[in-house]
């Protein structure tokens, strides 16, 4: 056999201080804008961020936090959980975020599972660091991400983030340490059971990071001003803390304010052009907007993703304020990036109405991930945007194990996602639901997704999330629970006559029941565990009805 011949490149580790040293010395001057929780907008540049979070560096290593260790965060998007970000990866610890919308008993439980060091927090949650402290003896220090004045009075000692940073000269070359070493550590919000933790690596955090900057992904610019609503607590707040210094965008974080005044201020007053977030967050802003009667000045895009964009909600943002909407799909098993919705050259000269069916959708798959649909028999399933099948997916940024388990999640080498979805002609994914919401009526499944999206387009609903009730000869039937909006009126008769026409007969939902408000998760996502708790004992119209009124009679073709 011959030896194969190696390449004669640099072997340069592809590690995540590479893309805030890049920044420093090339974008230097770039700004990254924080609203603070101390109140006011605080404004430096990469070249202040580096240097900090080099001090950052030399205050854990002083501190005795060894490469390797965890070193956690509960924060809201601000300049100093940035220097957290590159001031723990970029020494070879593992810069653990915690989503603080957690029930203390999960943080806690995070905290002990992860073996934290020490603990950052934002000031807010003073409070629940001393619910905290008492369950996890092991944490090394928790440390306010404040000066001396403006440490919060609480029972746990804690030490100043800007006392240990100031102590610092940043005279510090980050070390060269080997790519496939841990970088981040992200726990699922385990919507059921314990929550589970993805580590990435430094490499597949910089692919990732590429990935996410090209054209078709993100596609974010030296002249972008990005504001991410989407937290840095979750999923790494889908990479922009990254993609952002390798593409010299400006950063603007928006702090704990995430109401649409704030938010639509924020953007004004810093000229963003760039945004992403959950459709919770939206709603909260087009609501604001609607009221206050203002328009968007300089925002041109905008990432949803973390639950379906309803299609009303991106008619609203083309339409009405002229911003492009990305719809993107992703997972923190993904780090968490799949699928963006743009168009190929070829698409966006369809007609209008056909461009903007495939931009509904979940989108496009990005170079580095592979995905498939298969049936319960674990084949694959066509791409003809019909076959809802199990989701699967494989690629350098998606786990292959969870963090200190030993079973491997993988199928064949994939990770199933516990999505269902269809993969079109055009090969754009369609989510139709969690595996665990699909409402299965007399063996076919009918998706909660596009019923929801039926619901939201109607001018008096705020909201809805469609459930599966149980049903004596269905197995199960559609529950469609409603918020209205506020001022407007709507019948369940006229809801339901809203979606003839929109989805096949058998589809419509059976009942619908109205709510003050739906349980959402830690990240802003329906919980439908709940909400299908809370409606267990639902009786349907139609469960108790005659043979006459039975769904069969309206033609599920599963009879
Ligand atoms: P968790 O909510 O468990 O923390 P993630 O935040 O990683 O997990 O959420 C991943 C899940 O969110 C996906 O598996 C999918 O069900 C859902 N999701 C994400 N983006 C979309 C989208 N654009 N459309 C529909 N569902 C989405």
């Amino acid at each position: 056999m011959t030896t194969p011949l190696l390449g004669q490149m640099m072997d340069v580790p592809l590690t995540v201080s590479s893309l805030l040293a890049h920044a420093a010395r090339h974008f230097g001057s770039t700004e990254i804008v924080s609203r603070r929780i101390e109140g006011d907008l605080h404004r430096y540049t990469y070249r202040d961020c580096e240097q900090r979070a080099k001090q950052l560096a030399q205050a854990l290593i002083a501190l005795g936090v060894e490469p390797g260790e965890r070193v956690a965060t509960l924060a809201w998007n601000g300049y100093r959980h940035l220097e957290a970000y590159y001031g723990t990866t970029g020494f070879g610890a593992v810069c653990h975020t915690i989503n603080p919308r957690l029930f203390p008993d999960q943080i806690a439980y995070i905290i002990n599972h992860a073996d934290d060091a020490y603990v950052l927090f934002d000031t807010t949650f003073a409070p629940l660091v001393d619910v905290l402290a008492p369950q996890c003896p092991k944490v090394r220090g928790w440390i306010a991400l404040a000066d001396t004045a403006h440490l919060p009075a609480m029972q746990t000692p804690a030490l100043s983030y800007e006392t240990l940073v100031g102590a610092q000269d940043g005279d510090y070359e980050w070390p060269a340490i080997d790519e496939r070493q841990a970088s981040y550590l992200c726990y699922t919000s385990g919507t059921t059971g314990n929550p589970k933790g993805a580590l990435y690596s430094h490499r597949s955090t910089v692919l990732h990071a590429f990935g996410a900057s090209l054209p078709d992904a993100m596609g974010l610019s030296a002249r972008d001003a990005v504001l991410p609503v989407v937290p840095m607590f979750h999923v790494n707040a889908w990479g922009i803390p990254h993609a952002a210094p390798l593409t010299g965008a400006k950063l603007v974080f928006p702090g704990k304010d995430l109401d649409g005044k704030s938010l639509y201020e924020l953007m004004e007053s810093e000229r963003v052009t760039y945004s992403a977030g959950v459709p919770t967050v939206w709603l909260g802003l087009l609501n604001y907007m609607r009221e206050a009667g203002v328009k968007f000045s300089s925002l041109q895009r905008t990432v949803i993703g973390g639950s379906a964009c309803p299609p009303a909600m991106l008619r609203t943002f083309e339409d009405d304020y002229g911003v492009q909407v990305i719809h993107a799909w992703g997972m923190t098993e993904m780090s968490p990036l799949g699928t963006l919705s743009k168009l190929t050259w070829e698409q966006s000269q369809r007609p209008l109405a056909e461009q903007r069916a495939l931009l509904e959708k979940q989108g496009h798959v990005m170079y580095g991930v592979d995905m498939k649909i298969v049936g319960e028999d674990g084949r694959e399933l066509p791409w003809d945007g019909v076959a809802f099948g199990d989701l699967h997916v494989r690629g350098p940024w998606v786990i292959d194990r969870y963090f200190r388990k030993d079973d491997s999640p993988l199928a064949d080498g994939w990770f199933p996602t516990g999505d269902v979805a269809t993969i079109d002609r055009d090969s754009f994914l369609h989510i139709t639901d969690r595996s665990k919401d699909v409402i299965k009526s007399g063996g076919e499944w009918i998706s909660s997704i596009d019923l929801e999206n039926v619901a939201i387009a109607h001018p008096a609903v705020a909201e809805a999330a469609c459930i599966a009730c149980a049903h004596p000869r269905w197995t199960e039937r559609p529950l469609l629970v409603v918020v209205k909006r506020a001022g407007f009126e709507v019948t369940r008769e006229a809801l339901l006559a809203f979606y003839e026409g929109k989805v096949a007969k058998w589809w419509i939902p059976d009942d619908v029941a109205f709510v003050d408000e739906l349980p959402h998760t830690a990240t802003g996502k329906l919980q439908k565990l709940k909400l299908r708790d809370i409606f267990r004992d639902h009786v349907l119209p139609s469960a108790l009805a005659d043979e006459a009124n039975c769904p069969l009679t309206r033609g599920n073709p599963a009879a």
